[in-house]
């Protein structure tokens, strides 16, 4: 070990002793030591933070090369803690298998943790103060496809404000991944009679499928 190493480390245990000695712990957990769940979880930065049961930070595979945003939690996902686990989660988990992915594979997140109050969108600042950690998640994660849902999801990444029904079905780029925005699964829910969205939306999958060179 080189001598000026050695000094280092010494002088570091010398220094580590002193602080027991005197009972205060010296490696001590700043926060951003902490996870970024952890950090959603304890985040008081917007209202939607005190009318929330449960943060809900996402999901899936860090490594995952597809990820799906939704717009924020709503009833189910808020008492669970999870995204998507509600009726329009259970949509969404079967357009992931129709994709031949398992819901495991990809990340599954929202625009905001916190559920907006009797399911109303967003504000635009609830979404500026919540849109660190998405990003820091699409950091984490670099999928090569994001598919947005709902065209909250779709106006967080694309500069363009036509609304889901024009944007669909084309890919956008964001920095170096791709989006594909397409209906959100609650939309699909409520319309449920409806083929027509369903067949759009399986379009979009498709797209993805083929770029992600899966059969
Ligand atoms: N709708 C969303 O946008 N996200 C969820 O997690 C559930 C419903």
């Amino acid at each position: 070990m080189e001598r000026k190493t050695e000094k280092l480390l010494t002088d570091l245990e010398e220094n580590i002793k002193f602080f027991a000695q005197l009972g205060i712990p010296s490696v001590s957990v700043e926060p951003s030591a902490l996870s970024i769940e952890e950090r959603i979880c304890q985040c008081q930065r917007c209202p939607l933070s005190s009318s929330r049961k449960n943060a809900v930070p996402g999901e899936g595979n860090r490594n995952a090369e597809l990820m799906f945003v939704g717009e924020g939690p709503g009833r189910d996902e808020d008492i669970q803690g999870r995204p998507f686990v509600g009726r329009a989660g259970q949509l969404l988990t079967k357009i992931i298998k129709a994709m031949n992915f398992e819901r495991e594979d990809v990340y599954i997140t929202n625009v905001v943790k916190c559920r907006p109050p009797e399911n109303r969108e967003p504000h635009p600042g609830e979404i500026e103060q919540c849109k660190e950690y998405l990003l820091e998640q699409i950091d984490l994660i670099n999928p090569r496809v994001i598919v947005t849902l709902g065209n909250v999801s779709a106006h967080f990444f694309i500069p363009i404000r036509s609304g889901v029904t024009t944007l669909r079905g084309n890919f956008y780029p964001f920095n170096d991944i791709l989006v594909m925005p397409t209906f959100h699964p609650s939309y699909l829910v409520r319309n449920e009679g409806n083929r027509q969205l369903r067949k759009m939306v399986w379009e979009d999958m498709k797209k993805v499928m083929a770029f992600l060179g899966k059969k």
